[in-house]
């Protein structure tokens, strides 16, 4: 595999499916399911018995999950919310996922009086190390609970 190839290249799906050990998965749906829902890829690994992570990545990089999962902004949010009792989550990102959780409809749409902000376009805008960062560890970067706050119209105080 070669690493630096770009995450928008053409996939051969014939070729891919006879390397995948996802798509000869007797779960391939649950897997596919798991991504979508914003499941750490590590965590799909162990739990459906895949050799690692990468393959989990290589496999929805082919089946175009990442956008599905980019628009599942709500399961991303839940997550967030879920979490705070569990691990280290800043107070400030929990405060900001709660809010824009509960500002965001079914298409992933931020609906704002004043202002309306697409989470999309931040989940958009994470480098692919950021997105790495919070499937491990929940946290969002710095500037995407920024400007979360800020169409908020909240410091994070209240
Ligand atoms: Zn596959």
């Amino acid at each position: 595999m070669n690493k630096l190839q770009p995450t928008n290249a053409p996939v051969n799906l014939g070729r891919h499916r006879r390397a995948c050990s996802i798509c000869a998965h007797a779960q391939c749906e649950d897997i596919d399911a798991a991504f979508i829902a914003w499941r750490s890829p590590a965590a799909i690994a162990e739990e459906f018995g895949l050799s690692d992570r990468a393959s989990v990545y290589r496999h929805a990089h082919a089946f175009g999950l990442f956008p599905k999962r980019q628009r599942n902004v709500r399961a991303a949010l839940e997550k967030i919310i879920e979490k705070a009792g569990e691990v280290d989550v800043t107070a400030a990102a929990v405060v900001a996922a709660v809010q824009a959780y509960s500002k965001i409809n079914a298409a992933g749409q931020w609906i704002e009086r004043t202002e309306q902000v697409s989470l999309n376009d931040l989940f958009d805008r994470m480098s692919t190390q950021e997105l790495e960062e919070y499937a491990q560890s929940w946290k969002l970067p710095r500037w995407f609970t920024a400007i979360a706050q800020s169409a908020t119209g909240n410091d994070g105080q209240e």
